[in-house]
Order: C-alpha cells, then sequence, then structure tokens
C-alpha cells in the first residue's frame, strides 16, 4: 500500500499521535504545529499491506476540541471580553429537533458560551420568527444565531436562513458564507463537512491529489463537502439518487464520505484498500440500533481509517457549531 496510507506515524486509536516517551500529544490541528514537524518523513515512512481500518474517533476529538474552546472562552474573558453567546432556535416540538438542540445547549454551557434559547409554538408564523431574527442580528451579545431545521412546513427555510446576518450565520448555511466556501475564501463554514475536515486532520494523512467520492449533495452535507475537499486539493467526485454506478466510483477512491440516510448503502468491498472511509449517515433500526449509511464492519476489513456510527461525524458537527461561535466572537470582538 503506497502513499498516502503508509504507516509510521505513530497514531493511535482515537487518531491523536503519541509522542516519543508515549505520552499523547495534542494533534496538530490543536496545537497548530504543522504535521511535518511530528510525522516522520517520507522517505522513512513504511508500507504496509492492507489491515483493519484505525477507528477516526469522533466522540474522543470533539471533547478535545471543545476543550480548546473552553479555553479560548476562558482566554476571552481573563482579558476583559465578554463570552461568545450562542442565540438557539427551536420552533415546534420534534423530538429529534428537541434532542438535537438539547446537546448543542449542553456544549454552550460546558464550554463557558452564552446559550440565549428562544423556543417558539409550532404554528409561529414567518414573520415573528424574522422579526426575531432582526432583534438577534442587532444584539451585541450575540455571536451566532442557529435557527433548528427542519421548520414548520409553513416557514420557507432559505428565507429565514438568507435574514440571519453572514456574520452570526454559525450554522455556515447562508448563501453568502457558502459563496465564500466556493470562491476558497472560508468564513464561516457549515459544520458537518468541517467537522470531518478536522476528523480527516488529525489522520495526518495528506489529502492532496487523492480521489474522493461524496455519495449525497444535500446543502448541509454533500455539496459543501465538495467545496472543502477541493480546497483541500482532492479531485472531487459527487453522486446523488441519479448518478450512475455508484458501486464503481466508490470502487477508485482513496477517500469516500457518505451521506444519504439508507442504512449501510456502501457495502464494505466496494472500499478501495487503504481507502479512508467517512460515514456521515446516522439511521436507527427497527430493532433500536444506531447505523450508518456505510457497512461498517466489512468496510472497515478494507479501510484504512474509518469513521463508526455513532461515535464518528454526529459529536464533530456539534463541537463544530461551538468552534464556530467562538470564531464569530472573536471576529465580532477580538482578544
Ligand atoms: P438529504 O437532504 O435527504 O440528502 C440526501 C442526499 O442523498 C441527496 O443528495 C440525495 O440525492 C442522495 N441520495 C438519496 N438516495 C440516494 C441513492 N440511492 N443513491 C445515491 N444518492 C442518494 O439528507 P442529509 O440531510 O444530507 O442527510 C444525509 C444523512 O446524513 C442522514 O442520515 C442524516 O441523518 C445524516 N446527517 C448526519 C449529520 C451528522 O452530524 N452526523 C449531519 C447531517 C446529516 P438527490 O440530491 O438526487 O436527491
Amino acid at each position: 500500500m503506497g502513499e498516502p496510507f503508509a504507516e509510521g506515524t505513530r497514531l493511535l486509536q482515537t487518531g491523536i499521535r503519541s509522542g516519543e516517551d508515549g505520552q499523547s500529544l495534542p494533534p496538530a490541528w490543536l496545537a497548530g504545529a504543522p504535521y511535518e514537524k511530528i510525522a516522520p518523513p517520507r522517505n522513512e515512512r513504511t508500507t504496509v499491506a492492507p489491515m483493519t481500518a484505525q477507528i477516526i474517533d469522533g466522540k474522543a476529538l470533539a471533547a478535545q476540541l471543545r476543550q480548546d474552546i473552553k479555553q479560548r472562552v476562558e482566554q476571552r474573558v481573563a482579558a476583559g471580553k465578554r463570552a461568545p453567546g450562542l442565540a438557539v432556535i427551536l420552533v415546534g416540538e420534534n423530538p429529534a429537533s428537541q434532542v438535537y438542540v438539547g446537546s448543542k445547549r449542553r456544549g454552550c454551557e460546558e464550554c463557558g458560551i452564552l446559550s440565549i434559547a428562544h423556543d417558539l409554538p409550532a404554528d409561529t408564523g414567518e414573520e415573528r420568527l424574522l422579526s426575531l431574527i432582526d432583534e438577534l442580528n442587532d444584539d451585541p451579545t450575540v455571536d451566532g444565531i442557529l435557527v433548528q431545521l427542519p421548520l414548520p412546513a409553513h416557514i420557507n427555510e432559505e428565507a429565514v436562513i438568507e435574514r440571519i446576518h453572514p456574520d452570526k450565520d454559525v450554522d455556515g448555511f447562508h448563501p453568502y458564507n457558502i459563496g465564500r466556501l466556493t470562491i476558497q475564501m472560508p468564513t464561516l463554514q457549515p459544520c458537518t463537512p468541517r467537522g470531518v475536515m478536522t476528523m480527516l486532520e488529525s489522520t495526518g494523512v495528506e489529502l492532496a491529489g487523492l480521489d474522493a467520492v461524496i455519495v449525497g449533495a444535500s446543502n448541509i452535507v454533500g455539496r459543501p463537502m465538495a467545496l472543502e475537499l477541493l480546497l483541500a486539493r482532492c479531485t472531487v467526485t459527487v453522486c446523488h439518487s441519479r448518478t450512475k454506478n455508484i458501486e464503481e466510483k466508490v470502487r477508485g477512491a482513496d477517500l469516500v464520505v457518505v451521506g444519504v440516510g439508507r442504512p449501510e448503502m456502501v457495502k464494505g468491498e466496494w472500499i478501495k484498500p487503504g481507502a479512508i472511509v467517512v460515514d456521515v449517515g446516522i439511521n436507527r433500526l427497527e430493532s433500536g440500533r444506531l447505523v450508518g449509511d456505510v457497512e461498517f464492519d466489512s468496510a472497515r476489513e478494507k479501510a484504512s481509517w474509518i469513521t463508526p456510527v455513532p461515535g464518528g461525524v454526529g459529536p464533530m458537527t456539534v463541537a463544530t457549531l461551538l468552534q464556530n461561535t467562538a470564531d464569530a466572537a472573536d471576529r465580532h470582538d477580538p482578544v
């Protein structure tokens, strides 16, 4: 197995590198150290046969990212600045949305971010929601505004997303922020793809030049994921429900990111030996078990790195929202 999947970087199961003395080192993306300073020179890397993939442990990486954000917030406050503020708006009582909003609010609490809750009844009119967004846009204590999706059918989601000031759009869905990412000038980036990039960075694998295949082309997962991977100099193919022969495309991929919402749609035998597999899908089976969009056990036998479900991309999405909020606060009110 040749580059970029060569071994020799002393990586732990969590994707966090271990130091010479066996102590764990912070990954380069947290410590700010260029990866080259930690990894051995390319010509010292050894070549190994395909084996059971290492897990990219999203839960551990997310915990570490939240810890890093907490320290950033403490430094802001110690410097006499206010804590970042995140307004989370929930319309209606969708149980899944309540769970997501709950974990975002708990994340704020853990990191010292001020969480501002707006829980509105399901029959809230679009004008009422837009005027609340206007108020929050004008509130200098609010750095981020998140409207939990999906919204009730009588509210136009696009109008709501566009009403949020791009500087406070911590979900990264505003056309301005998507446009910035498109022209290689990212500002606030969509949380799930940014979280996936952090996970990929934690492996230390050089992404430039990889053939990346994304399965799923939604506005929140597949499309911004393609922009992120293009920015990282991958050659990107995006598949959707009308794509012909997805299996063949996946078989040729060095890096596969799947976000479709179909349990175990991507079979393990499709995975190229040594490929990196990122599973964004979250599906609850009738048995109650949570599975991703990739057949995990068989894919793990072929891949070099793989994300689990649960405990993979999900926790990183929430932590990245907090990271975006801290970034927004640093822009609004620099330390
Ligand atoms: P979505 O809006 O329904 O989009 C699904 C995408 O998959 C669409 O582009 C669709 O194609 C494509 N697709 C559907 N069936 C397909 C098939 N048979 N073959 C190929 N492509 C197919 O879903 P989403 O919001 O992106 O979510 C996708 C999954 O990711 C869900 O399981 C969701 O729960 C999960 N998710 C997880 C996180 C996280 O933090 N872990 C965040 C967001 C979403 P068309 O464009 O042609 O319709």
